[in-house]
């Protein structure tokens, strides 16, 4: 039985740089470099990775709301990019999207009722009385009550504005969630309930999660399976305890050197990386990370690692992998 929900293959993003008034010289944006990843049904994949490098895109193209420079994306054995706009109309029914920001991604000048409704009038799904009945069904389930449908988005604080969009993502039972970075901008004493109610919801509805973050605790505790971006790569992915337990890439390594240990024995070294993220535009040749990697050798800016497998599903592309003769130290 094949339990993928999801194919990623090849996809490429390049904007152009002048187009889009990144900067006054020639060249593409490579925001999104050759990606191939796959989620299985009913798990939970995190794609993690420093602002700027390509979490945010992949999922923009994902639901076609950009067009991909290159790749493929496959959704529930549909081709998403040959879909007629008609199929792809019907597709983002199945895939919705959660917000960072609750504060911006609901529109101030809409009731709640109208916000929930919203996408059910757009894909014209049931009645108006129906839609109304959804909705409130849907309040109840993230915590709110009826007499919300009658208020206004100020009048929520940021966590009951992130179960308004949770609830407006779930309202078209859709079979899978893009999470961009859905608790990056509330406060930390908000953000734990807000992680195990979609995890709840997770379980109850039966969904498949894309969940793009850069808080690795939150990857713990939740994902399945990790997918790590560096400058528009994917540079290592596989099983969360597989990557947790050993993370073989540089990278890798130091993002989570950096995940604090609430042990005090415990005297984790933090491996500081040097300099800043290069610019996506003209990154640099061979191994995007030369220029910032510890273990780096000639070799490494003169070709780019191929994605390798370590153990089963943990894939990593480094060419520390294929016996360049350094080896790396465990965090
Ligand atoms: Fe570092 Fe070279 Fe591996 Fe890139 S390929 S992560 S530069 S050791």
């Amino acid at each position: 039985m094949n339990d993928t929900i999801l194919q990623v293959e090849h996809l490429t993003k390049y904007f152009d740089a002048q187009e889009n008034l990144i900067v006054r010289s020639r060249g593409n944006v490579k925001a999104v470099d050759d990606i191939s990843f796959s989620v299985k049904k009913g798990s939970i994949f995190a794609l993690v990775g420093e602002s700027g490098c390509g979490k945010s895109t992949t999922a923009r193209l994902i639901l076609k709301l950009i067009e991909p420079t290159a790749g493929k994306v496959t959704f529930d054995g549909k081709d998403v990019f040959a879909l007629p706009p008609s199929e792809l109309q019907k597709m983002r029914r199945d895939i919705q999207m959660i917000f960072q920001d609750p504060y911006s991604s609901l529109n101030p000048r809409w009731r709640i009722g109208r916000i929930l409704t919203e996408p059910l009038d757009t894909h014209k799904i049931g009645t108006p009385a129906q839609r109304r009945e959804k909705a409130i069904e849907l309040l109840k389930v993230v915590g709110l009550n009826e007499e919300s449908c009658q208020k206004y988005p100020h009048e929520f604080s940021g966590g009951q504005r992130q179960r308004i969009g949770i609830a407006r993502a779930l309202i078209t039972n859709p079979k899978f969630v893009i999470c961009d970075e859905p608790i990056s901008a509330l406060d930390v004493s908000i953000q734990a309930q807000i992680i195990n109610l979609l995890k709840k919801l997770q379980v109850q509805f039966d969904l498949t999660y894309l969940f793009i973050t850069h808080d690795l605790r939150v990857v713990r505790f939740l994902c399945d399976t990790v997918g790590v971006m560096y400058l528009g790569k994917l540079v290592e992915t596989g099983p969360t305890d597989a990557i947790f337990s050993d993370p073989r890439h540089p990278y890798t390594q130091a993002l989570f050197s950096a995940i604090p240990v609430p042990d005090p024995d415990n005297e984790k070294e933090e491996i500081l990386l040097e300099g800043d993220v290069p610019s996506p535009i003209d990154p640099p040749s061979g191994c995007h990370f030369h220029t910032r990697c510890p273990y780096a050798k000639e070799i490494c800016s003169q070709q780019e690692p191929p994605l390798q497998t370590v153990d089963g599903e943990h894939k990593c592309a480094c060419h520390l992998l294929s016996g360049m003769n350094v080896a790396p130290k465990t965090p």
